[in-house]
């Protein structure tokens, strides 16, 4: 059995943007294929022993983060890996790039069809976007980094991050009750994101405070404004993932106000991700 090397403790970088001093947790920098919250939500399986398993079972969108985390798991637990996906559109099979291409490298096997209804016992079954309990593990490693770092440099800091399934956020609250953990929600509305926190967690003081962007996106769509501010991130030092940065963004800077600390923000990672998404940008953008 490998093991995969990923940089732990993630380094906290001082970042200005547009006048406002911030600080970004650097999660982006855990590793390339296991980067992110992805690697914090799967730690609980990259830190186990899963040979009683053949094969890991996912499913998803076909560009996923998350797929490409659990390819490379696979790949180093010397497991299969299946992924379910509605569709994959032509153009890419014909032209692999991205998440999809690095997946398929891997290992992954993909299948357009839906979910199998019932798993064997030598196969385990990851809930797409690693939405699940056990994700709780790996974000008390990153809860603990913050706080070390806090008590460090003598800070108190409001935290925030963009929430997908909500996961992240959730166990992040849930594991630092001494701070504030702010999100919003890029896949659904708040309603979706608060369904998601009571799934993880009944008791609601424990969850995330939630805020709004003025306008409602829907994920994975194009906006010039979502562009606009990726770009100016990137100028001003650093690069962010296109799908739910420019909204958390976005997010944090029409509630400036409600802050009462300063702001240390979670690069979830993603990265890899931009290779799909900035060209989709690039052709209804730029020229
Ligand atoms: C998956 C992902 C998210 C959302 O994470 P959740 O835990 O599902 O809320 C946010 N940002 C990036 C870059 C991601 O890959």
């Amino acid at each position: 059995m490998h093991s995969i090397e990923i940089n732990l403790p993630t380094p906290v970088e001082e970042f200005v943007f547009q006048d406002t001093k911030y600080f970004i947790k650097r999660d982006d920098l855990t590793h390339p294929f296991f980067s992110g919250n992805k690697a914090r939500k799967l730690y609980y399986l990259f830190d186990k022993d899963l040979s009683n398993y053949k094969k890991i079972i996912s499913h998803g969108s076909s560009q996923s983060n998350a797929m490409l985390s659990i390819s490379y798991l696979a790949k180093y637990k010397e497991l299969n890996f299946d992924y379910y996906t509605s569709h994959v559109n032509d153009f890419l099979k014909q032209n692999p790039h991205g998440n999809y291409k690095y997946s398929l490298e891997n290992g992954m096997k993909i299948y357009e069809k839906s979910l199998p209804t019932k798993f064997d016992e030598d196969e385990l079954f990851v809930p797409e976007g690693g939405y699940i309990i056990d994700a709780k593990i790996g974000i008390k490693i990153l809860a603990d980094e913050i706080l070390k770092w806090c008590e460090e440099n003598k800070k108190v800091v409001d935290i925030f991050l963009p929430s997908g399934t909500g996961t992240t956020a959730l166990f992040l609250q849930k594991n630092l009750p001494s701070l504030k953990v702010y999100t919003t929600s890029c896949v659904g509305g708040s309603e979706y994101l608060k369904k998601e926190f009571f799934g993880l967690c009944e008791d609601y003081t424990q969850h995330p405070t939630i805020l709004k962007a003025s306008k409602k996106y829907h994920f994975a769509k194009l906006y010039p404004e979502c562009f606009e501010i990726w770009q100016e991130l990137k100028l001003s030092g650093i690069e962010f993932d296109l799908l739910y940065d420019p909204i958390g963004w976005i997010t944090l800077k029409e509630n400036k106000t409600i802050f009462n600390h300063e702001i240390l923000y979670i690069h979830q990672g993603g990265l890899l991700g931009n290779e799909s998404m900035l060209p989709r940008y690039e052709r209804k953008y730029l020229n």
